[in-house]
């Protein structure tokens, strides 16, 4: 079942003349109404009348999240505060918050978006929604709220924290479908089952959508399997609008991109030219249907790739696969873009090692050399040569494969690596020429 049947199975070449038509207006509504956008297309010698097809896109210029900085707080605004419903911002942990308005439209759009996730997990109006992301600034307990009135779910706004509270409410009001962060569904998970329950038996929650920070196979399986539920991975970013950017459908193969609310491109992000479908690189978004704050080819830094199979599912909005890290922890080897995330996804498939490893590259003669140290797990036999070049063998060869890079392995005892309180340090760069 779908949400928006008409548009969410839309024929892909009346989808994609929707997109073109809705992308000129966007760029329209970006360049007469925000100064930022008259000055950067000026400057890459475009207006808005230059994009006559998807192809002229990659004439204009991007924005990026330091531009957002820049015109803080409402300088990328392209609505006067009468029309402005909302405005959401961004912690500013990193630097300088980024302030976001929504028109009542552009709430309106981003509650559908999000609902069509809520059918995804065979949601309706009879369902009860349990909201446990943080309402406020951050766009993840009112995106979801919305989503659940866009359907006409009975909506629980319990917020997170109280944790024993939120297993009492799902389980005294029949909760149906958990939307939070994946560490926190995790946590709802083992409290239930601290409390004495069997929430995969004993409640009758079927689905959970999860979304605003990254989640390992493992885990995933884990929330799944502890609650008894289908997982719905969500993407979104409040730069963006929030969650509902990209869901995940039953077929668990890439997320539905909202296609008729936004264009996707793949950048290679060192040269920033597009790469073809099927290849990973930077996701890029233009918005083609917000009033308030358009984005105009958007550098998310979030690493992907397009997959433009049909689903299954019938939906016949394109995908993205499940998000393999951030441009900034990119890291270029023997010309081969490899994520740290990918070496961890081989690690945590070997029982016989924990996560923590460290990699150091440096340079051999001309080749860049990859040297990955990983703890064993203390009931693995470490002195015992055979099975320790069986085990190093194996997960060489396994990374082989993954990365399509060559990597020396050494195993180490547990502990041996620095902990750090913060966040882990995975990657020491020590090659010459290099700026990591
Ligand atoms: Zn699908």
């Amino acid at each position: 079942m779908y949400f928006q049947p008409e548009i969410e199975t839309m024929d892909r070449e009346k989808l994609r003349d929707l997109q073109l038509t809705r992308m000129q207006e966007s760029a329209k509504n970006a360049f007469d109404n925000i100064e930022f956008y008259r000055k950067s297309f000026g400057e890459a010698g475009v207006t808005p009348d230059d994009l006559k097809s998807f192809d002229d896109l990659t004439k204009f210029p991007f924005v990026t999240k330091q531009d957002m900085r820049d015109a803080y707080p409402f300088a990328m605004f392209a609505r006067p505060m009468v029309d402005v419903a909302r405005i959401h911002a961004s912690s500013g942990t990193t630097g300088q918050a980024t302030v976001v308005g929504h028109t009542a439209n552009d709430l309106k759009h981003w509650g559908e978006c999000f609902a069509r996730g809520i059918y995804m997990v065979n949601g309706g109006p009879q369902s009860t929604l349990q909201v446990s992301y943080g309402y406020g600034l951050f766009t993840g307990g009112l995106g979801a709220h919305a989503g659940g009135e866009a359907v006409g779910c009975a909506v629980i706004p319990t917020s997170s924290g109280n944790t024993k509270r939120q297993v009492q409410m799902m389980r005294d009001c029949k909760t149906d479908i958990l939307a939070c962060t994946p560490s926190y569904a995790l946590l709802i998970a083992d409290t239930a089952i601290e409390m004495g329950y069997k929430p995969w038996e004993e409640f009758p929650i079927s689905g959970g959508i999860f979304g605003a920070e990254p989640a390992s196979d493992n885990m995933r399986e884990e929330i799944a399997s502890k609650l008894g539920i289908q997982y719905c991975d969500v993407y979104g970013l409040s730069e963006i609008m929030g969650p509902g950017v990209a869901m995940e459908c039953a077929e668990r193969h890439g997320l539905h991109i909202a296609e008729d609310h936004f264009y996707c491109e793949i950048i290679d992000p060192e040269t920033l030219k597009p790469v073809p479908d099927g290849e990973w690189g930077e996701l890029v978004i233009t918005t083609l249907t917000r009033e308030c704050c358009p984005l105009i080819r958007y550098r998310t830094r979030d690493v992907t790739r397009i997959i433009s199979e049909p689903c299954a599912c019938g939906r016949t909005h394109r995908k993205i696969d499940k998000l393999r890290g951030r441009t900034d922890d990119m890291l270029i080897i023997r010309g081969v873009n490899v994520f740290p995330s990918q070496i961890e996804q081989v690690i945590t498939t070997f029982p016989e090692v924990a996560t923590h490893y460290l990699i150091t590259l440096t340079n051999k003669g001309p080749l860049d050399h990859v040297l990955l140290q990983v703890e064993t797990e203390p009931g693995f036999p470490i002195d015992e040569i055979r099975k320790l070049e069986d085990l190093k063998a194996r997960l060489g060869a396994e990374l082989k494969s993954n990365l399509q890079v060559s990597v020396e392995i050494q195993l180490v005892e547990p502990k041996t690596l620095e902990r750090s309180m913060g966040k882990a340090k995975r990657v020491i760069d020590l090659r010459e020429g290099t700026h990591a």
